[in-house]
């Protein structure tokens, strides 16, 4: 789960990291008066949507200006102007995608002199089983460039969880980015209030970009995405409070409501398959035969009928999916239950799209028979194999 720019410096800032002091506001109305609580001279005035990018990115509306989603306001006057322009306005980054996603939140920050921009990250590694830490001088820009171009930029180590951070890994940071003095005391104290609060929050990912050095002589953290570990959000009400559904794919929070593993992509074949394994393969196999996915989908062990149907209206509710590919293994999961709930849903919801569907295992005789019987119109596969060049040759047919 992901969480806002503004959530994220607040989570931080009760494990003591300095951040500058800022108001959300969600109308433009409330802008004059964050600006005055604020102070000032300088402000800046930030679109909270979950993707980053923000400073390059560009409004659709020509309304809301050219000057990117993260704007510095020299006046109270000028936050009040910008906040009317950019709340409702669709902000377009690297990271949204070409629809780009309106700004429904901004947060007001006071603004802050910066006299070095780095980058410091911290992840779960699933390599060492450990969290790491990526940090490089090069701040503020696209860090893959900089990963592409100059690797040996960015410095990464992992944190034994039985020590914990300690001293030498303060000396690390400060080494790699240059500080010394009170800076490099500010950095290793920082480090260990990163890895404080990404154990204790369950965070999957935390990453500043830019970290800075104030001309004050300053470490601040001026922009924060975190995310995190969705799976342990129970143990976390007030992280899991800060959702914010409005950022996130309708059709995966459906799913979520049926405790289906969905995740939607952009291809035009929809899946349903049990077992997360069997939806790779099944992907890549979508893949060889010259087509592309529209979204992962593994109904798990021990569908119900009501969960496959509910499956399938996600499956079908997006426009992308130009046809449909089941593929069943029962085991648990029995074959007569996912055809009950296909034929459940289509009656519901209609067919509008080739669909294949590949039953075995488990009563798979039944299910191919209620199928049969449904009067729908499938295709049947023998194997995975056919079933994908099937569903591949009849989307492609369909589009010619
Ligand atoms: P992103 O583009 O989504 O990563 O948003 P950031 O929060 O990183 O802001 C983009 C850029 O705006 C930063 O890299 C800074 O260069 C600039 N910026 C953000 N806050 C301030 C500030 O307080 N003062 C100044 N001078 N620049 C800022
Ligand atoms: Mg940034």
């Amino acid at each position: 789960m992901n969480i806002h720019e503004y959530q994220a410096k607040a989570l931080l800032k009760t494990f003591g990291v300095p951040v500058s002091n800022g108001v959300p506001i969600f109308k433009h109305e409330e802008a004059e008066a964050a600006a005055r609580q604020l102070g000032g001279p300088l402000w800046v005035v930030k679109s909270q949507i979950h993707a980053g990018g923000r400073g390059k990115g560009k409004f659709k509306e020509a309304s809301a200006g050219d000057k990117g989603g993260v704007r510095l306001a020299k006046s109270i006057a000028e936050v009040a102007e910008f906040a009317r322009q950019m709340l409702g306005a669709t902000l377009v980054t690297i990271q949204t995608g070409a629809a780009g996603k309106q700004v429904n939140r901004l947060y007001i920050e006071e603004g802050s002199d910066i006299a070095k921009e780095f980058y410091l990250s911290a992840l779960v590694d699933r390599v060492t089983s450990r969290i790491s830490f990526v940090v490089s001088t090069e701040g503020g820009m696209d860090i893959e460039d900089v990963a592409h171009k100059t690797p040996e930029k960015i410095v990464t180590f992992s944190v034994d969880p039985a020590t914990g951070i300690m001293p030498h890994h303060g000396r690390t940071v400060a080494k790699v980015l240059n500080l010394t003095g009170d800076l490099a005391k500010q950095a290793a104290k920082l480090l260990d209030q990163l890895y404080t609060a990404f154990v204790a929050k369950d965070m999957a990912m935390l990453e500043i970009n830019p970290l800075i050095v104030t001309k004050q002589g300053e470490l601040r953290v001026l922009d924060a995405k975190v995310s995190f570990d969705s799976n342990a959000l129970f143990k976390h009400p007030d992280i899991a409070e800060l959702r914010d559904e409005t950022e996130e794919d309708e059709k995966e929070i459906e799913a979520s409501k049926y405790d289906l593993n969905y995740i939607a992509l952009d291809g035009s074949i929809g899946c349903m398959v049990n077992g997360a394994g069997l939806a790779m393969a099944t992907m890549d196999i979508i893949k060889l035969y010259g087509a592309e996915p529209a979204n992962f989908l593994d109904v798990g062990g021990g569908a119900s009928k009501e969960k496959v149907t509910a499956a399938f209206k996600i499956i079908t509710s997006d426009p992308k999916v130009k046809g449909i590919l089941i593929n069943i293994f029962g085991g648990i999961m029995k074959c007569d239950v996912i055809a009950e709930g296909v034929v459940a849903a289509v009656k519901e919801v209609g067919l509008k799209v080739p669909l294949v569907v590949r039953l075995e295992g488990t009563n798979v005789d039944l299910g191919k028979k209620i199928i049969k019987e449904s009067g729908l119109n499938v295709l049947p596969a023998d194997d995975l194999d056919d079933a994908a060049q099937k569903i591949v040759a009849a989307v492609k047919k369909a589009a010619a």
